[in-house]
C-alpha cells in the first residue's frame, strides 16, 4: 500500500490503514540503522582477518601489528574490536568485528577460550546493567551476535581444543564453524572433512547455530536454496585481500603458479553462502537468538543469583 500524507484516495477508503505498518517499521529501522557484531575465533594464522576483510570489502586490520615468536609466547589472548560504518543504498550498518588473535600462539593453551567467553559475558553484563538503569532508550548493544569458529583444513577432524572451545561458546553465542583455507583441499577432501566434522559435532554434542526451518508456504526455489545451505555446513571458505584478473574480470582471489582461486566462485568455496547467511538471509535470526536465547539465559542466571 502506498503511503499518503493527505486524504485517503477512493481505493484507500476501504482500508483502515494498518496495512502500512510494515512500511512504518521499515522506515523507522532504516532511519535508526542496523548493528551487527561478529566475532572470529580459532587458531592464529588460519585466515580470520583476511576472511573478514573479504566479507565486508574493507581493510579492518590495516593497523595490525604482528608479533614475533618471542612476544607471542608471553602473550595471552588479546581481544581486539574494530567498528566500521557501512552504507549501502541508504541503509546504514554499524558492523563490529571482534577479533581474537593469539589463540594457539602461546605454548600453554589451557583454557585459551576463557578470555573470549569472558568478553561475551562482559557484553551481556553491560547490556543487563544498561537495561536496568534509568536511561534505557539509547542502550549501546555490543552483544556478540555470531562467532565464526575456524577449523584448520590440515587435520582429520576436530582437535580436542576445537571441541572444548566450541563447547565453551555454545551457550553464549551462535557458533558457525568454518573450514579455513579451503584452497588447501580438493573437492572430495572437502566433502569428506565436512561429513567427518558434522559427525563429530553430533557425537560430542556441540551446539552450533541451527538454521531455522523454512516456512511451508515458501516457494520451491527458496526451499531448495535453504536445503543447499544447510547441507553445505560447515562452510569451507577462502579469503583474499588481493584482486586478480580471471576470465577477463577483476575478482577477489588467490593467484598460484597453477591457477587462480576465486573467493566468490561457488565452485571454488562456500564464501558466497557464508556471506549470504550472515548478511542477506539470517542476520536478523542471529540477532533474535542472541537476544531471546543467549542473553535471556544470562539474564535469568543474574536474577537468580541476585534473589538468592
Ligand atoms: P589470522 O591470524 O587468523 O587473522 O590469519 P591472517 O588473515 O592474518 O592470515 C594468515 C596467512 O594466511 C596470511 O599469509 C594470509 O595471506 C593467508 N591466508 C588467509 N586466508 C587464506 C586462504 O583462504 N587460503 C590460503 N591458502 N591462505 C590464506
Amino acid at each position: 500500500m502506498k503511503r499518503t500524507l493527505g486524504c485517503p484516495t477512493n481505493t484507500e477508503k476501504d482500508y483502515v490503514g494498518f496495512a502500512t505498518l510494515p512500511n512504518q517499521v521499515h522506515r523507522k529501522s532504516v532511519k535508526k540503522g542496523f548493528d551487527f557484531t561478529l566475532m572470529v575465533a580459532g587458531e592464529s594464522g588460519l585466515g580470520k582477518s583476511t576472511l573478514v576483510n573479504s566479507l565486508f570489502l574493507t581493510d579492518l586490520h590495516k593497523d595490525r601489528k604482528l608479533l614475533n615468536a618471542e612476544e607471542r609466547i608471553s602473550q595471552t589472548v588479546e581481544i581486539m574490536k574494530h567498528t566500521v560504518d557501512i552504507e549501502e543504498k541508504g541503509v546504514k550498518l554499524k558492523l563490529t568485528i571482534v577479533d581474537t588473535p593469539g589463540f594457539g600462539d602461546a605454548v600453554n593453551n589451557t583454557e585459551c577460550w576463557r578470555a573470549v567467553t569472558d568478553y561475551i559475558d562482559q557484553q551481556f553484563e553491560h547490556y543487563f546493567r544498561d537495561e536496568s538503569g534509568l536511561n534505557r532508550k539509547n542502550i549501546q548493544d555490543n552483544r556478540v551476535h555470531c562467532c565464526l569458529y575456524f577449523i584448520p583444513p590440515f587435520g582429520h577432524g576436530l582437535r580436542p581444543v576445537d571441541i572444548e572451545f566450541m563447547k565453551a561458546l555454545q551457550d553464549k553465542v551462535n557458533v558457525v564453524p568454518l573450514i579455513a583455507k579451503a584452497d588447501c583441499l580438493t573437492p572430495s577432501e572437502i566433502k569428506k572433512l565436512k561429513e567427518r566434522l558434522r559427525e563429530e559435532i553430533d557425537k560430542y554434542g556441540i551446539k552450533i547455530y541451527q538454521f531455522p526451518d523454512c516456512d511451508s508456504d515458501e516457494d520451491e526455489e527458496f526451499k531448495r536454496q535453504d536445503k543447499e545451505l544447510k547441507e553445505s555446513t560447515p562452510f569451507a571458505v577462502i579469503g583474499s585481500n588481493t584482486v586478480v584478473e580471471a576470465r577477463g574480470q577483476r575478482v577477489r582471489g588467490r593467484l598460484y603458479p597453477w591457477g587462480i582461486v576465486e573467493v566468490e566462485n561457488p565452485a571454488h568455496c562456500d564464501f558466497v553462502k557464508l556471506r549470504t547467511i550472515l548478511i542477506r538471509t539470517h542476520m536478523h535470526d542471529l540477532k533474535d537468538i542472541t537476544s531471546d536465547c543467549h542473553y535471556e539465559n544470562y539474564r535469568a542466571q543474574c536474577i537468580q543469583t541476585m534473589t538468592r
